[in-house]
């Protein structure tokens, strides 16, 4: 059934897109067109799409975990592609480092952008024509329109609703302007957005693998930004447009996005192609059940590697989050999950992340699957394999005489969560309440930080310790307990550099945790004075 409406769909897509677009200059034949043959062989295809922003994310290893083994299960293809069309939080680093952390998972895609296929390019920011031409073809159709409203008229119109206590979505009709004003300013060449049109009345209905028909009302959803004014396309509209184009059938991804939905089926709709089936995950949830967010947890997968966690045993920690085997057995490989996998067994509750029990399934894994040589050759590898170690010998070289030196001096380099306690803060001028203050205000600032080279981390605690009222000296010694276990430690802006964001801000919380944290009452009064604080961070 699926198929033949596929096939329909692809014929009909092959012959609209054959030759050259005058309107938009765009050379259509670039356009994967779907054969007779290639409807036979049809796929499934699955994807993850990450942003490369910030650490690589274990929510997205959870997804890219689910697409793999649905894909697979059904004998089809999953691919990675990075949606970097907000270009000024896109980083290389990061995406670099997606590549990696999903390889070191294991999780290997079949296309991507350092892995050609025919339905490239892979990386959102290399498919601004394929962006500009769907977006004239729904301008031409009278499906979306231009948008000359400035920023100040938009919060006037908001305010005004806000106001009138109206609730709905923005529409067209409230965004209309008179066609002269409209004439005048595209005369004058001023700035615009390409909207989509959204129905004012009725509900949308779409259907979620897991949970059945969904229906929104279309009063509640916003005649979305397709295309910024700088030219680049928002979430929405590349996120549908590279769908169909790269034939995905399937689209597994975290429920946050429920919302986005009834937008993509309409885009669907409005471009006459198919919607892929839509699936949405259950998100991962901090053991107080609140979305897993790096305040609360380390999030980053590179943590959970440099923890010192098997690969294959995170792998199998994140299938039993919503998933069970048939038989219920805790632990098992992504092969034995492929082989089982149903996504009807997925169940909706949060999922609970709780690395307790993570490393108990770790130590599980050690134990029964790695022999002594195994061991060994692991335990080298993570811990001594050159490029860490060349990050480590210089800052140590300095402080030792012998290498007998070299573990006291650097083990907590090659350690998790320190076993300080809270005489490890004792301080010829600092009170305990000082140490809590900074702990809390240096692991607010962490969890906000981009940067993390180490210059950059010193100049923050430095505009921390004035804002503060404390010397610099005074602002690190903290700080130094807390990563290193002891003041008396390399320099510590170096040591967080090399243990990396989500350590080292996992080590300031549990320092916080282990001086008895901010009192509820402390909690409130400090978060108003981190606001002034982190104005000063960010404005100096
Ligand atoms: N770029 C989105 C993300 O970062 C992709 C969401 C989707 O899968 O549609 O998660």
């Amino acid at each position: 059934m699926r198929k033949e409406k596929c096939f329909v769909e692809s014929l009909r897509f092959s012959t609209a897109t054959v030759g050259s677009d005058p309107r938009s200059g765009y050379n259509a034949r670039q356009f994967p067109l779907i054969s007779l043959e290639a409807y036979f062989l049809m796929t499934v295809r699955t994807r993850i799409a990450p942003s490369p922003t910030g650490d690589p994310h274990v929510g997205t290893a959870y997804i890219a975990l689910f697409n793999m083994a649905f894909a697979r299960q059904h004998g089809g293809e999953f691919i990675l592609r990075i949606e970097d069309t907000d270009q000024t939080r896109s980083t290389a680093e990061s995406e670099q480092a997606i590549f990696d952390s999903l390889r070191w998972l294991g999780l290997e895609w079949a296309e991507g952008p350092d892995k050609p296929g025919p339905h490239g390019p892979y990386r959102q920011s290399e498919r601004s024509d394929i962006y500009k031409h769907h977006t004239q073809i729904l301008l031409d159709e009278g499906k979306a329109f231009k948008c000359y409203r400035t920023a100040e008229e938009l919060d006037q119109l908001r305010n005004q609703r806000r106001e009138q206590g109206l609730q709905s979505a923005l529409k067209e009709s409230d965004l209309a302007l008179p066609a002269d004003e409209v004439a005048k300013r595209e005369a004058a060449g001023e700035p615009y957005v390409v909207r989509m049109k959204v129905p004012e009345e009725g509900v949308c209905v779409f259907d979620d693998m897991l949970r059945g028909s969904i229906e929104v009302e279309w009063s509640q959803v916003d005649c979305q930004i397709l295309m910024k004014s700088d030219g680049m396309p928002t979430y929405h509209l590349a996120n549908v447009v590279d769908d169909h184009l790269m034939e995905i059938t399937h689209v597994l991804r975290g429920e946050e996005w429920i919302s986005s939905a009834p937008k993509h089926q309409l885009l669907y709709s409005y471009f006459g192609w198919d919607m892929p089936q839509l699936c949405h995950m259950p998100l991962l949830r901090n053991p107080d059940k609140s979305k897993l967010s790096k305040r609360k947890n380390p999030t980053s997968i590179i943590y959970y590697q440099r923890m010192g966690y098997m690969a294959k045993a995170l792998i199998n920690y994140l299938a039993r989050m919503g998933w069970s085997m048939p038989d219920e057995r805790e632990k098992f490989s992504l092969e034995e999950m492929i082989e089982n996998f149903d996504i009807n067994r997925v169940s909706l509750g949060g999922p609970i992340f709780d690395q307790e029990k993570l490393s108990w399934l770790n130590g599980m894994w050690i134990r029964e699957e790695l022999s002594d040589e195994q061991f060994a050759a692991e335990f080298q590898k993570w811990a001594l394999n050159p490029e860490y170690l060349m990050q480590i010998i210089p800052l140590i070289k300095q402080r030792v005489e012998k290498f007998t030196d070299v573990a006291p001096v650097a083990g907590f380099l090659l350690s998790g969560m320190l076993p300080i306690t809270e005489e490890s803060f004792t301080h010829k001028s600092l009170q305990l309440e000082d140490t809590r203050r900074i702990l809390q205000f240096a692991s607010w600032m962490l969890d906000t930080e981009q940067n993390w080279e180490k210059d950059h981390l010193f100049a923050q605690f430095k505009l921390l310790g004035e804002a503060m009222g404390f010397k610099i000296r005074d602002v690190l010694f903290p700080i130094f307990v807390a990563i290193a276990g002891t003041s008396q430690s390399v320099s510590v802006v170096d040591s967080m550099q090399v243990l990396g964001p989500d350590m080292s801000r996992a080590r300031v919380r549990h320092a916080l945790n282990t001086v008895g944290g901010p009192s509820k009452k402390e909690a409130k009064r400090w978060e108003k004075e981190y606001r002034d604080v982190a104005k000063a961070l960010t404005e100096a």
